[in-house]
């Protein structure tokens, strides 16, 4: 039974958590997830149904002004996932439900001012002021305003007095209008024949005796067209005019009408249907567990709470995981489900769509921030009503209208971009993911070759069933037919000491390994790429002599280097100590900070070999929708011979000419105020490293550095993840990060520096006391300034929640206003 209330998130800025009671008027049907408009202060807003209770929790409710959409936006599965996204990353609970609502759903209603009826006298009332008189006026001419209207006419400052005066003099009535949607249906006007081709065709030499060429035209063009045409290609290709239509329409020959047309973002690609190919030993070991899952999940009817049936799928780069997820998405439509895949932004390239697309053909639809928000709402509505066996996409695909779904993967698990980190709620699309599956008992594979550390943690305390696949798979197509084979040991990389460089005299960016390996692969016309992880990277200090970086004493991590007032400063605790001037460790004075820039390199690489064809490619210059896909399609061409770039070329691209890639300095990145930044350098270098030897030419890495011994380095370089795990895990234990504890990232921002630090100081401290006061066992860490300090003219500071439930210290002490709070935060700088 419904409830005559309605509990509303509503489209404001209330915080977090928050519904609102409104009454629900007679005649009109209201269920729980149904988009509705209702009054929230002097405005109309929108809002969403949470619940339909049988009495108010306020006495004196306000009145739902009407529903939007026919019947509800969210399903009661995705309802109840949104309250977990509210609560779990402490978001509004509009903010939260609205990630499942389809593209240009938002707006906000403004205020329009019309004349009140005018009871007595057309003229002005004597005692008004002058500008209460212009807008008056204003309002009375246009019959409407807006409040740029009576802004432009009076100025900012006294629009809003005047209005009210007005108001309140019930001179003018006030209306709330809603914006545009940023996205809708796009319609198009067609024309089509109301005689029969032949008919038309007869009547052609007619028009054209009487030189109505244009119209013989568009009736020749419709004669032979299987359907209606399109009106603006009519317009382009014979050139017709409004006119012609009209006159052709008054004389019964053809109808105008309006379509809605579906603007598809594979529109003009075809696919050729590709078989899958024999599974491996290891991939079919993988398969058969995901296999089981399906078939079991599908027996069952799922319930809340089912147990879980979660997969890691460790595999090394160039294992076959994607193969993997192919036929577990084969299987899953098999029993009639649908399936959802997640891939990082940066690897939602044509030909991962390809991959799928082949094996689906006309069956996957992407999701994708790239397409214009037209193609997302038209993508959007096609996946609601079941078009599309597999929905693919970036981060916020997860919140695709997806029907029944049964398997979800995320590859690249551990990429942070799966992390929200701009705008609100913070969620992270991987842990919503682990949390709708858990609910509604489909099975989810999340695939990597360098788990996060948390996730591997995890899978050996058994909430995730292990997948391992350490064998390559090297597809050799130079015999005719391809041959398969599994490689098991993996190329390593090459660690060159960057200190011996020194010692030898060598003062530039490259070594004597470096060139030498460049100068022959360009000699025998073959390709290289120079990598620089800039990834999260700050400038540290590093002895150039012994490696030594200077550490915060009691974080354990690296401090960064503030050329303003030249000190080292801890962005955990904001411990600051003077830059040294001579190495702590072995008293050399060659400590500097690093920090080298792609251009930099690219600079370096043009002197170091002259008619070598360089492109650079990094955020920098690949600010454009398609740029990457430009750089990279110009190198696959080889149009460049040396390829100088950050992460972004570290993404599992096939580049058969590429034989030698060089990490220009392995160590930046390693050393950030940031408990990840190990994990990060070992996952961007792994990556690096398995992009040698996948080409039938083979091929060679080279790790530059300072700190050889490192042992994110040394893992990277053997592609050895367990090594890393290992060490990574037993140091997260020993200090108390995660997956040993939670974090929860306060994040205070403004134009002033010493206010926003005595705010971070006054919130730390409410922190501090209310947790002492409670007994709660929590760090309170902070405040300390973020890195960078200042973005966008704003200095930032934080303030780190770290224990085994920061909630409970959030519940206790709200939020205060402009404080923006980030749960499992990815990075915290
Ligand atoms: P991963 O996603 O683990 O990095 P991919 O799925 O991209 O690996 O596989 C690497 C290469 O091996 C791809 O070119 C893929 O087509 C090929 N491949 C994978 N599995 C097989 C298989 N069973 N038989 C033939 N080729 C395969
Ligand atoms: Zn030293
Ligand atoms: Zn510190």
């Amino acid at each position: 039974m419904n409830g005559r209330y309605a509990d509303v998130a509503v489209n404001a800025p209330v915080g977090p958590r928050r519904l609102f009671s409104y009454a629900i008027p007679d005649g009109i049907a209201v269920q729980p997830g149904q988009a509705v408009r209702v009054p929230f202060g002097p405005r109309t807003v929108q809002g969403i149904v949470f619940d339909l209770p049988d009495l108010p929790a306020v006495s004196d409710v306000r009145t739902v002004e009407a529903v939007i959409g026919s019947g509800p936006l969210l399903t009661p599965a995705q309802l109840q996932l949104a309250r977990w996204v509210a609560e779990y990353y402490r978001a509004s609970y509009f903010d939260a439900a609205a990630l499942w609502a389809h593209p240009g759903f938002r707006q906000r209603a403004r205020p329009v001012l019309t004349p009140a009826p005018q009871a007595e006298s057309p003229d002005l009332p004597p005692d008004l002021t002058d500008k209460e008189a212009v807008v008056l006026r204003l309002v009375r001419e246009r019959g409407r305003a807006g409040m740029s209207d009576v802004e432009e006419s009076v100025g900012k400052r006294a629009a809003t007095a005047v209005v009210r005066a007005l108001l309140e003099r019930e001179l003018v009535e006030r209306h709330w209008e809603w914006e545009r949607p940023s996205a809708g249906p796009r319609v198009e006007q067609f024309v089509r024949l109301l005689i029969s081709p032949e008919q038309a065709r007869d009547a052609v030499p007619g028009l054209r005796a009487r030189r109505a060429t244009r119209r013989a035209a568009l009736l020749e063009a419709l004669a032979s067209a299987p359907g209606p045409l399109a009106v603006t290609s009519m317009r382009r290709d014979v050139a017709v005019t409004a006119a012609d239509l009209t006159t052709l329409a008054a004389e019964g020959l053809i109808a105008l009408e309006t379509r809605r047309v579906v603007r598809d973002p594979l529109a003009g690609r075809s696919f050729v249907t590709q078989s899958a190919p024999p599974l491996t030993p290891a991939q079919e070991r993988a398969y058969r567990e995901v296999e089981q899952a399906l078939e079991a999940a599908n027996a069952t009817p799922p319930r809340d709470g089912h147990a879980p049936t979660a997969f890691l799928l460790h595999g090394v780069t160039g294992s076959g995981k994607t193969e993997v997820y192919l036929r577990a998405l084969e299987k899953a439509v098999a029993l009639g489900r649908k399936g959802i895949v997640l891939v990082p932004e940066i690897a939602l390239t044509p030909q991962t769509v390809q991959r799928f697309a082949e094996r689906f053909p006309g069956r996957v639809a992407v999701l994708h921030s790239a397409l214009s928000p037209g193609e997302q709402y038209d993508e959007w509505w096609r996946i609601r009503d079941g078009a599309f066996d597999v929905v693919i996409g970036s981060r916020g695909a997860i919140f695709a209208p997806q029907p029944d779904v049964g398997l979800i993967v995320v590859d690249e698990e551990h990429e942070w971009t799966y992390k929200q980190h701009d705008a609100t709620p913070h969620y992270h699309a991987r842990d919503v993911a682990v949390e709708m599956a858990r609910r509604t008992g489909a099975v989810l594979v999340l695939g990597s070759a360098t788990p996060d550390v948390a996730s591997y943690y995890r899978a050996r305390r058994g909430e995730y069933r292990l997948l391992e696949m350490p064998e390559r798979v090297i597809v050799d197509e130079s015999a005719g037919q391809p041959a398969v084979r599994l490689e098991s040991h993996l190329p390593q990389a090459e660690v060159v000491d960057l200190r011996d460089e020194l010692r030898a005299g060598n003062r530039g960016m490259f070594s004597r390994a470096l060139m030498e390996g460049v100068r022959a692969a360009l000699a025998a016309n073959e390709q290289v790429i120079l990598f620089l992880n800039r990834r999260g990277a700050s400038t540290f200090v590093q002895c150039r002599d012994c490696g030594f970086v200077l550490r915060c004493r009691r974080c354990d991590i690296a401090l960064t280097y503030h050329s303003q007032g030249e000190r080292m400063v801890c962005h955990q605790c904001n411990e600051r100590r003077p830059v040294p001037q001579f190495c702590p460790q072995c008293k050399s004075r060659r400590i500097r900070y690093l920090g080298a820039g792609t251009q930099k390199v690219a600079e370096e690489a043009a002197t170091a070999f002259p008619g070598a064809r360089l492109l650079r490619w990094d955020r920098d210059v690949t600010a454009g929708r398609r740029t990457h896909e430009v750089i990279l399609r110009r190198f696959l061409a080889h149009e460049a011979d040396i390829l100088v770039g950050t992460q972004m070329i570290a993404k599992g691209l096939h580049m058969p000419l590429v034989t030698l890639v060089g990490v220009v300095c392995a160590d930046i990145g390693l050393y950030t105020s940031d408990y990840r930044a190990g994990e990060r350098a070992f996952q961007v270098l792994s990556q690096v490293a398995g992009r040698a030897g996948r080409g039938p030419r083979g091929g060679r890495v080279v790790f530059q550095t300072y700190s050889p011994q490192n042992y994110a380095i040394q893992a990277a370089a053997r592609q050895h993840y367990m090594q890393f795990y290992e060490q990574e895990i037993e140091s997260r234990r020993a200090l108390g990060y995660p997956p040993y504890s939670r974090l929860a990232l306060l994040r205070y921002a403004h134009t002033n520096n010493e206010f926003a630090r005595d705010e971070a100081a006054r919130l730390a401290g409410d922190y501090r006391r209310e947790r002492d006061a409670r007994g709660i066992v929590l760090d309170v860490l902070g405040p300390a300034p973020g890195f960078p300090q200042r973005l966008r003219g704003r200095y930032r500071w934080h303030v780190v929640l770290r224990g085994a439930d920061p909630a409970t210290l959030l519940d206790a002490v709200a939020v205060p206003p402009g404080w923006d709070v980030d749960v499992d935060p990815a990075v915290l700088l």
